[in-house]
């Protein structure tokens, strides 16, 4: 690959690691010509089966495109939107799958976005979770007051126990 800096067509790899998790390749390399040094990772390409049968490449953006605008109006930074993009991309490579259904990104996304904001939140899983009534809502809410006191000591699995209830997904990412 070309050299980052001074755009060498060549670069001389230095040190090979395979990462923890062994998901990934990581490779310090050496530019010859500028002898500046960066690191290239290497991992699988996550992709996405729609409904459709499509299957696509993976993108982030696209994630936090959809959660955006479910947030729309509400006190959730850029930032803050980045943040559960990443996990929800961590959250999909952790699964070990090279391919992903689109239901399954949604499913991902739930439970970050459950704790940035309520509101986005249930906006989003109204979408998601196919509601058809006003009880729907009212349900979801209870849910979420029963989960919150306990969420605390599962901050960090990142997915909302309420994921796993068969729900209809309508999202489109
Ligand atoms: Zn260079």
């Amino acid at each position: 690959m070309h050299c980052p800096y001074c755009r060498h067509c060549d670069t001389r790899v230095l040190d090979t690691r395979v990462s923890e998790d062994g998901a990934s390749i990581r490779r310090r390399r050496q530019c010859p010509a500028c002898e500046r040094r960066f690191t290239t990772i290497e991992q699988t390409q996550l992709v996405v089966v729609k409904r459709s049968g499509v299957v696509e490449p993976f993108n982030r953006d696209k994630v936090i495109t959809g959660v955006r605008k479910a947030c729309k109006g509400r006190p959730v930074t850029e930032a803050q939107l980045a943040r559960l993009g990443q996990r929800v991309e961590e959250a999909l490579r952790a699964s070990g799958q090279a391919e992903v259904a689109t239901e399954n990104i949604g499913i991902a996304i739930l439970g970050p976005l459950s704790e940035l904001d309520p509101v986005a939140y249930l906006r989003f899983a109204s979408v998601y979770k196919n509601y058809g009534s006003a009880d729907d809502f009212l349900d979801e809410i209870a849910q979420m007051r029963s989960s919150a006191t306990k969420s605390a000591e599962e901050r960090d699995d990142g997915l909302d126990p309420s994921d796993e209830q068969n729900c209809q997904p309508a999202l489109a990412l």
